[in-house]
């Protein structure tokens, strides 16, 4: 468990040090580097060499209608799913993307392109995530414009809803709020991972997108994939990422594969020497998060917290909570009109509703962040008085 990995795991210096007393914390971002003890544990199982010679051409697999797509790349992905449970994928596309980001962008030129209407509305329920309307406006696109909150939407069928589950910012559960009888959707799955939720069986959309960002914390590989139903928008995919990038790093694919061939390793065979598997290792860490979280909320009475209710998980054979990534704070003490610049009088960056479609009386806070820097953030937000 977690003491095992903190005995073994060698400290982070710059780290530590970054922390002096009285520096800013920034938990603006949802930089997952709290999972960095966990790979320091596996050390050389989970270390790749590629050398000079290797993975030099584009191609990966001609024969792929994602022929970028690295074989093992791919036959890790459906392992791991096969292992977690969480996403059908028979006889689905793969697609592999530089981060899901890249994949966001495909879907919704996919998605809309198939269209006969333009431009196509993309909207998602309140609050969202804060990057869908910047990717969805970015291009200025004839195809495709961002058209807000999925709930108050207002116009036709021709549309395309964005659906985070778990969600960014709040950890909710979600479907679509505008129903599957119109309309097009892409499914962001990006949390739909143990460590963050009950696993309630495998999700099957249309178009489901994951990352290795989340699910292992590798967010500088660059990695997502999306899990494709349809030939055509599959197709359609593909021919973006051709036309913004021919492709997606070989080097880094070889990478993923390795680090999810670890986890999934560790549970189908177990290491009798270590115990430490990743979502018993991540759960565990974020479990102990939470509760410290809430309980320094309850002691201040200035902030309030999304509840949540234990769910089996299929995954962990029993009753498991919800630990999302983001803690989605609401500022409750008097006067606090703008939760973020409160924030800020603690030294702690956060990113505040306005960008998710939700009042600045919120703010979004990372919980993915490094030991330290969690630590000095409960701290500041006990203090305040
Ligand atoms: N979707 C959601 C809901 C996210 O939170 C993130 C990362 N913050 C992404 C997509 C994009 O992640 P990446 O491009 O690193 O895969």
């Amino acid at each position: 468990g977690r003491e095992e990995m903190e005995k073994k795991a060698p400290s982070t210096p710059d780290a530590d040090l970054r922390l002096a007393h009285d520096s800013v914390i920034n938990l603006d971002h949802g930089d997952p580097t709290m999972f960095e003890p966990f790979w320091k544990v596996m050390g050389e199982r989970a270390t790749v060499v590629i050398h000079g010679w290797e993975k030099m051409s584009y191609f990966s697999d001609p024969t792929n209608l994602c022929w970028f797509l690295e074989p093992e790349f791919a036959n890790q992905v459906l392992r791991l799913h096969q292992i977690v449970n969480n996403a059908a994928t028979d006889g689905r596309h793969i697609i592999v993307g530089v981060g899901s980001t890249q994949l966001v962008h495909a879907a919704l030129y996919a998605l809309a392109s198939t269209e006969a209407h333009h431009p196509v509305s993309v909207v998602s329920a309140a609050p969202y995530y804060s990057m869908y309307s910047g990717i969805a406006d970015f291009f200025k696109s004839g195809l495709f414009h961002w058209a807000g909150d999925a709930a108050t939407f207002k116009g036709d069928d021709n549309f395309i809803e964005l659906v985070c589950s778990p969600n960014n910012p709040d950890g909710a559960t979600r479907d679509a709020v505008l129903g599957t009888h119109a309309g097009k959707r892409i499914h962001d799955m990006a949390y739909y991972w143990p460590q963050y939720s009950p696993m309630r069986g495998p999700a099957d959309h249309d178009v489901m997108l994951f990352t290795v960002s989340k699910a292992t914390g590798h967010a500088g590989t660059r990695i997502g994939w999306a899990v494709v139903k349809n030939n055509e928008v599959a197709q359609k995919m593909v021919k973006f990422i051709e036309m913004n990038s021919i492709g997606v790093s070989k080097d880094s694919q070889i990478r993923a594969a390795r680090i999810l061939k670890v986890i999934a390793d560790g549970y189908e065979f177990p290491d009798p020497k270590s115990t430490v598997r990743f979502f018993h290792f991540g759960r565990h860490l974020l479990a102990d998060r939470w509760q410290r979280l809430r309980q320094a909320v309850e002691a201040s009475g200035q902030f309030s917290l999304p509840q949540f209710s234990p769910e089996f998980c299929e995954f962990f054979k029993e009753h498991a909570e919800t630990y999302p990534g983001f803690a989605w704070v609401r500022c409750e003490g008097e006067g606090i009109q703008d939760c973020e610049a409160f924030f800020k009088t603690m030294k702690v960056l956060s990113r505040s509703g306005r960008h998710f479609g939700a009042g600045s009386n919120y703010v979004r806070v990372s919980m993915l962040d490094r030991d330290a820097n969690f630590d000095t953030f409960i701290k500041r937000i006990s203090s305040k008085d």
